[in-house]
C-alpha cells in the first residue's frame, strides 16, 4: 500500500481550512494545518509534507516569506499559493519567490484537487525520449533523472519541481519549440490555460537565472519570439 501523500494547509481562515481538509482527506491525502505563517514554516520543516497550500495574508509571517524561507533552505517541496483574485501582482511575486503554482480565491474544490494532484505528482516525464540517468544536457549541464537532480559544472543546482520538470521536458525534445499553452498542458498537466500562461514565463525566467551563465543571453532555454520556448541542442 502506497503511503498517503501529506498536504500542509497554511491558511488563517478556519472555514477554508476545514473544507480543504475535508476534500483532501476524501481524496486520500493526509493533511496538516497551520493557521499562521510561523507555525506553517515550523510544520513544513518538521513534517516534510509532500505539498504546501500557502495563503498569502497570514498572521505572524506572510505566505511569501514562508516560501522564501523554505527555498532559501533548499527545500523544494511543491508550493501552491492561495491568492485573492484581484491581486495579480501576488501571482507573479509568489512564482518569483519559488512557488510552483497559484490558485485564486474563490476556487472550486475540484480545481484545487486538480492542482494538488498535478503538483504533487513527480511525473515520470511521459516524454518519448526521456533523458537517461546522467544524461548530459549539453554544455555544462547534466540531468540525473533517477535522482531528479541537475548539475552544472558538476555542482548541484537547486530547482523547484516545476523548474526541474520544465527543464527536463524541454531537454528531452531538443530544438523543438513549445508554445506556452503546450507547456502548461505538458509540464503543468493542465488541460486549460486561460491567463495562466504567464506562469510559464516566470518559471522560464527563474530557471534561466539558475542554469544560464548569463540569463539575459540564454544558451540553454531559448525564446522563439511569438512562438514559444525551446531547448537548444548543441
Ligand atoms: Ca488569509
Amino acid at each position: 500500500m502506497e503511503q498517503k501523500k501529506r498536504v500542509l494547509i497554511v491558511e488563517d481562515e478556519k472555514n477554508i481550512v476545514d473544507i480543504i481538509r475535508f476534500n483532501l482527506n476524501r481524496e486520500g491525502y493526509e493533511t496538516l494545518e497551520a493557521y499562521d505563517g510561523e507555525t506553517g514554516l515550523a510544520l513544513a520543516r518538521a513534517e516534510k509534507p509532500d505539498l504546501i497550500l500557502l495563503d498569502v495574508m497570514l498572521p505572524k509571517l506572510i505566505g511569501f516569506d514562508v516560501c522564501k524561507a523554505l527555498r532559501g533552505e533548499g527545500d523544494n517541496v511543491p508550493v501552491i499559493i492561495l491568492t485573492a483574485r484581484e491581486e495579480e501582482e501576488d501571482k507573479v511575486l509568489g512564482l518569483e519567490l519559488g512557488a510552483d503554482d497559484y490558485i485564486t480565491k474563490p476556487f472550486s474544490m475540484r480545481e484545487l484537487i486538480a492542482r494538488v494532484r498535478a503538483n504533487i505528482r513527480r511525473t515520470a516525464m511521459a516524454a518519448p525520449s526521456a533523458p537517461e540517468r546522467g544524461m548530459s544536457a549539453g554544455g555544462a549541464l547534466t540531468i540525473d533523472t533517477a535522482a531528479n537532480q541537475v548539475y552544472k559544472n558538476g555542482a548541484p543546482v537547486e530547482l523547484t519541481l516545476r523548474e526541474y520538470e520544465l527543464l527536463t521536458f524541454l531537454a528531452s525534445h531538443p530544438d523543438k519549440i513549445f508554445s506556452r499553452v503546450d507547456l502548461m498542458e505538458q509540464v503543468w498537466n493542465y488541460g486549460y490555460v486561460g491567463d495562466d500562461a504567464r506562469t510559464v514565463d516566470v518559471t522560464v525566467r527563474r530557471l534561466r537565472e539558475k542554469i544560464e551563465d548569463d540569463p539575459s543571453e540564454p544558451a540553454y532555454i531559448l525564446t522563439r519570439r511569438g512562438v514559444g520556448y525551446y531547448y537548444s541542442a548543441r
